[in-house]
């Protein structure tokens, strides 16, 4: 059995033809799965009952189950958990930006790539548990798919994709870029509306740049120095500051792309007037915008959301060193938004 999430659209056609079915059976699957959303075989009304038989023994579709939704007050940040086929649970994420012009209306999903994470930053909810493992492409990409199937009811669907949930998507780079590749191809996302968020793995970083893959590379910084950065994201033991910086210009180098930083806003621990002044140093000739995102404060947790002026004179003292800074909306306060929470209110 092999998971049609995995495969390119060709490579279905192509298995299915060499099953001894017509190529036409096979894009009537597709259209199912891609264009109408549906996963469920025997609700495929134009299929015949031989070519059913034979996807049901050879295609696998289903391998994720949705235990929980649950939407914001607006319904603009509609959150998942799910159940994988071992038992593990991830998250994932829709955040619904509606515009005047419902043409322009976006929806994002923000994937997981891991059950738990590695990297274990201390103020997000993922890391307190740990790596459990990494998640296959198949797995990934089918959060596609059930992001889809929920915003039928809207007649929407994902248009755009940030690998921002649970886990470090260049830990599991391999199955990350295939799982890009295919929600590109299958899903008809183009490069530009794909986002791959690292906390700063300078392997995946050259990657992109030698492969010149086209996706937006985010960068989780949170923090202008060392000191902080070490705290804020542990990895920057293994990666400091200054390597990830070379690593940044080098991807410019190669790609031209401008690199978006994340810049997670806590109070009286990384918002001062120096930290303004050291990011505009350290950010000196790359092409970037940060997005600063006022934390979400966990229960228990010592990091607390600043002050709305703080979070504003921050902004103000970045722009007036010459940063691109915006603040990120604030989406899925009430309904634990920071990644892995709902995965831990689960489990305890
Ligand atoms: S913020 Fe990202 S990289 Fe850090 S622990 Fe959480 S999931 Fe891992």
């Amino acid at each position: 059995m092999i998971n049609l999430f995995k495969l390119s659209k060709d490579d279905v056609i192509k298995r299915i033809v060499t099953a001894g079915f017509p190529a036409f059976r096979g894009k009537q699957l597709l259209d199912w799965v891609y264009n109408k959303n549906i996963v469920e075989i025997e609700s495929m009304s134009n299929l015949d009952k031989g070519f059913k038989e034979y996807l049901n023994s050879n295609i696998k579709l289903l391998t994720l189950d949705t235990i929980k939704i649950i939407e914001d007050d607006k319904g603009e940040t509609i959150k998942f958990l799910l159940l994988l086929g071992d038992r593990n649970t991830i998250e994932m994420v829709i955040m619904r930006y509606k515009d005047k012009d419902a043409s322009k209306n976006r929806n994002t999903l923000c994937l997981s790539s891991q059950v738990g994470c590695k990297v274990k930053c201390p103020f997000c909810a993922t890391g307190t548990s740990g790596l459990v493992r990494n998640l296959k492409a198949e797995e990934i990409v089918q959060q596609m798919s059930i992001a889809n199937t929920y915003l039928k009811q809207y007649d929407a669907k994902v248009n755009n994709v940030v690998f921002m949930g649970m886990g470090e998507p260049f830990y599991n780079k391999d199955e990350v870029l295939l799982a890009a590749s295919l929600i590109k191809e299958n899903f008809e996302i183009s490069s530009r509306k794909i986002t791959i968020s690292t906390s700063g793995i300078i392997e995946g970083i050259k990657e992109l740049a030698d492969k010149e893959l086209k996706y937006v590379l985010a960068i989780s910084l949170h923090a202008p120095t060392d000191r902080v950065r070490d705290y804020l994201v542990p990895i920057n033991k293994k990666y400091p500051l200054n390597e990830l910086m070379k690593a940044c210009r080098y991807y410019q180098t190669k790609t031209k792309k401008r690199i978006t930083f994340e810049y997670i806003m806590i109070d009286s621990m990384n918002i001062w007037p120096d930290d303004a002044r050291n990011l505009a140093n350290l950010l000196k000739g790359i092409d970037c915008h940060i997005n600063g995102i006022p934390v979400n404060s966990i229960k228990d947790s010592e990091f607390k959301r600043p002050k709305k002026k703080d979070i504003y004179t921050f902004k103000k003292l970045c722009e007036d060193y010459g940063l691109s800074f915006s603040i990120r909306e604030e989406k899925g306060i009430d309904i634990d938004g920071a990644c892995g929470q709902l995965r831990n209110k689960e489990r305890n």
